[in-house]
């Protein structure tokens, strides 16, 4: 569509390079972020500063949001100043991870107040994902919707349909999220007795990379931001904390227990009040350190 305009809220560590890649892709967007520099930076790459969410909402056909919790993002669609208040927009696509039951009732709130679809469309794939555009998109919306998103969502990634019903890709998302979580856990677990036995932490990555206990956080996060002691692999512990706590807690209302889920729980609720929700996820293993007394570091 020529005059398709585009919106987005939420530009951090994952929204700046996604609006890059529509800004690239020839899309105006209209942008809206409390914080001041984040959206100069974005409007010195191209985009349109907006007041408001609701601005945005009147200038947009479609709105994208990657903004922090599910309670922000209730406010930005629903809230005084919200989505829901803005005259052009017709459909909403959520990037955030904010949980099934946010999904459900910003869906319907937004068909009723606003004749607003919701495109549930949580991201996987990190920071780096996001800059290099190989992000998964796990979409749920009615098909029609999807025909018309999918030419704007491309340039993120690669696109999942998951189902027509609102919340589907962010139960995909939670589910992911606590195993990518798990994996960090344990292996830092496994990581920090091996160092304190005597291993090589690089050895360690090396063998089990091509063994059976291969995962996301030895293959990715323990060399690029554990062993090189940087911490910095950009995804806030807070963040991982509350997609565990919506995951166990959905996991609940479902009537399923998560035993080792509940574990991972708690193992971030420590970490969470040691380091701070603002600290890189990857600060888990230095609990397990504080206990051994060792690092896992580069030798
Ligand atoms: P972030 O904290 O870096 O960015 C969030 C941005 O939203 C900030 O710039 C903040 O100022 C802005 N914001 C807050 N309130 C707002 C409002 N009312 N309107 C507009 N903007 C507002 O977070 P992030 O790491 O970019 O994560 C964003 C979402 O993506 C979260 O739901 C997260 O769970 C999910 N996610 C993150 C990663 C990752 O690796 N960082 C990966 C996949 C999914």
């Amino acid at each position: 569509m020529a005059d398709l305009q585009l919106g987005f809220l939420g530009l951090g560590r994952m929204g700046n390079p996604m609006l890059g890649h529509l800004l690239q892709a020839g899309y105006v967007v209209h942008a809206y972020d409390p914080s001041a520099p984040a959206l100069e930076a974005a409007c010195q790459r191209g985009a349109r500063a907006a007041g408001s969410p609701a601005e945005v909402a009147d200038a947009a056909d479609i709105v994208l949001l990657s903004l922090p919790t599910p309670d922000v993002v209730e406010r930005a669609v629903l809230g005084e100043g919200g989505i829901v208040h803005g005259k052009r927009a017709r459909i909403v696509i959520d990037l955030s991870t904010t949980g099934p039951r946010m999904a459900m009732a910003i869906a319907a709130a937004l068909a009723e107040k606003g004749r607003i679809t919701l495109v549930d469309s949580p991201v996987s794939g990190g920071v780096a994902g996001a800059e290099k555009a190989t992000l998964a998109l796990m979409v749920s919306c009615p098909k029609g919707t999807y025909a018309e998103v999918q030419p704007v969502l491309q340039h993120l990634g690669k696109l999942f349909f998951v189902g027509e019903k609102p919340g589907l890709g962010q139960t995909l998302k939670l589910v992911n999220n606590l195993l990518s979580v798990a994996a960090l856990a344990v292996s830092s677990e496994g990581m920090v007795m091996g160092v304190k036995a005597g291993l090589d932490p690089q050895t360690m990555i090396d063998v089990i990379n091509v063994s059976s206990g291969r995962n996301s956080a030895i293959a990715e996060k323990f060399p690029r931001s554990i062993l090189p002691r940087s911490f910095d692999y950009g995804f806030a512990l807070g963040l991982s904390y509350k997609d565990v706590r919506l995951c166990v807690d959905e996991a609940e209302a479902m009537g399923i227990p998560m035993l080792v889920g509940s574990a991972v729980r708690q193992f971030l609720a420590m970490a969470h009040a040691t380091f701070g929700p603002d600290s890189d996820f990857t600060n888990m293993v230095r609990l397990v350190e504080n206990w051994a007394g060792v690092e896992v570091a580069r030798r």
